[in-house]
């Protein structure tokens, strides 16, 4: 279960927010499901020292990272700089930055493979906007777009990195795909994966659903076969709903 906070909590709301969850979750829970934080980059050092000091499970990383090693890119964060801070994990091509940013899934495909070589696992997201979902073609679509997303990395990548199905439509809008519509793309997807790689390395990597999950629907959504775990917006912002989503066995 993976919290993306997008541009929300300063470092002093970060500590005290990773506090909250790391104590109201016990070690039961972090044998079941594996939790992370995806912050801000200014957060990020509190978190590692926070983590690290008091030995928390909660794993964390960034909503970002450069496609290039290092030098003249003025704003950017290089994996190795993540990296030294300890990350877990970066999203790459969340819809927000394609659609704000004009990430292309070339692009995307860059930004993982360049986590991966810093040992951080990608979370890369892929999903279709409206106009896709009504025009009956999006399964067509997402297998395209992850396909890209991808281009270029190994069997042995794409078993550390976690993939996320996330339909933009749903994003942040309270809309929710049914169990059924997030089956159908993932199940997609994983299939596009047996064919491009093999069924072991499809079976392995992990894909996660995205878009207005929280404590009262994650169990749905979790119920279906293909689905391995959620990326959550909204609801990881609230460090109790965030909690009821991570026990959605309960
Ligand atoms: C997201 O931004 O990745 C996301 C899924 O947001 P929300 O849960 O708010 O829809």
């Amino acid at each position: 279960m993976a919290g993306n906070w997008k541009m929300n909590l300063n470092h002093f709301e970060a500590i005290a927010h990773v506090q909250k969850i790391a104590y109201a979750l016990n070690d039961k829970d972090f044998a079941a499901v594996e939790v992370a934080v995806l912050a801000p980059f200014t957060d990020l050092r509190s978190i590692q020292t926070l983590v690290d000091g008091d030995k928390f499970k909660i794993k964390y990383g960034a909503q970002d990272v450069s496609q290039h090693e290092s030098g003249a890119y003025t704003g950017e964060i290089s994996a190795a700089m993540l990296a030294k801070l300890k990350c877990d994990y970066v999203i790459v091509g969340h819809s927000e930055r394609r659609e704000y940013h004009g990430e292309s899934d070339a692009e995307v495909a860059a930004k993982a493979a360049i986590a991966l070589k810093h040992e951080i696992s990608p979370i890369i997201c892929f999903g279709e906007k409206l106009h896709v979902r009504q025009s009956g073609e999006h399964v067509a679509h997402c297998v395209e777009q992850l396909t890209g997303s991808i281009a270029g990395l190994t069997g042995e990548q794409l078993r550390k990195s976690v993939l996320a199905y996330e339909p933009v439509w749903a994003i942040g809008t309270g809309e929710v795909a049914t169990p059924a519509d997030a089956q159908e793309v993932i199940g997609a997807s994983r299939a596009k994966l047996a064919e491009l790689y093999d069924a072991e390395t499809a079976d392995a990597v992990r894909i996660l659903y995205g878009g207005s999950v929280k404590g009262s629907n994650a169990a749905g959504i979790m119920a279906e076969k293909d689905v391995d775990g959620a990326l959550i917006g909204g609801a990881s912002l609230d460090p109790e709903d965030f909690v009821r989503i991570v026990r959605y066995r309960d």
